[in-house]
């Protein structure tokens, strides 16, 4: 083990998620800090002092700047050499706030899903204004920052075929809104499937095991009816998985 989870704020969906400012269709509201800062800084720097990396579940802008401003506080005191340290969702950025994750070198842990989810109601939560650091992943990726996509199963479907669909169309399976929903946001399918896959090994110091399929990797992989990176999106959606390997054994499909 070498991972520490902390929650910094609730879910967006719940008026969980802590924002700067009130939320947009509840008036004197922003959310909760769930855990207390004081704690959040006393167990960063005791756990991060022995090494371990820290990943804080942040979903507002208000969790967001929070976790950051933590971070930087204490990745400035212990000075560690290769930290990683994570977001987890980082959905709603305040867009000052998008070049801090290159600058602090901290990884945001998103899920494409989480976008498509929300999109018929951010606006609603949130106002056009806050939208503009919505699920940024193109904004961040600008920036240099480092990103990895992950399904957050059990909360959403563990089915990282629409995942990359997600990220790639930011559309819902049946097609809406058509163009996607603020599409500049969207990856292209390279980026999207490289952030599932050795995005997310880097982000779990699993860069040497997993995410490519290389000699010497451990080959835990599925083999598709259909190819991932060439195909229109909306193919993404009826790919099946004919075989499945485990550290290179065929568990499941094909010839078994
Ligand atoms: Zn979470």
């Amino acid at each position: 083990m070498r991972s520490v989870k902390l929650y910094a704020d609730g879910a967006l969906g719940s008026r969980g998620a802590l924002l700067l400012g009130d939320y947009s269709d509840q008036p004197g509201h922003r959310g909760l800090a769930v855990t207390d800062a004081n704690h959040l800084r006393w167990v960063m720097r005791t756990l991060g002092g022995k090494g371990f990396q820290v990943c804080t579940h942040a979903i507002g802008d208000g969790g967001n700047r929070l976790v950051l401003d933590l971070y930087e506080q204490v990745l400035g005191e212990l000075k560690p050499s290769d930290a990683r340290w994570r977001v987890e969702h980082a959905q709603i950025l305040d867009p000052a706030d998008i070049p801090r994750f290159a600058e602090l070198g901290v990884i945001a842990a998103m899920q494409p899903v989480h976008c498509t989810s929300d999109m018929d109601w951010a606006d609603e939560r949130l106002g056009e204004e806050r939208l503009k650091g919505a699920y940024a992943w193109q904004s961040l990726l600008k920036t240099g920052a480092r990103l990895c996509y992950g399904t957050d199963f059990p909360v959403e479907k563990v089915e990282p075929l629409e995942g990359l669909y997600a990220a790639r169309t930011r559309m819902h399976p049946d097609g809406t809104p058509i163009g996607g929903w603020r599409p500049e946001e969207a990856v292209d399918a390279r980026t999207a499937l490289w952030l599932y896959t050795a995005g997310g090994a880097w982000a779990a110091f699993a860069e040497n095991d997993l995410g490519v399929v290389a000699p010497g990797y451990r080959a835990d992989l599925v083999v598709l009816d259909g190819d991932p990176v060439a195909c229109e999106p909306a193919e993404l959606l009826g790919m099946k998985v004919t075989a499945t390997f485990v550290a290179g054994r065929l568990v499941a499909g094909a010839d078994r």
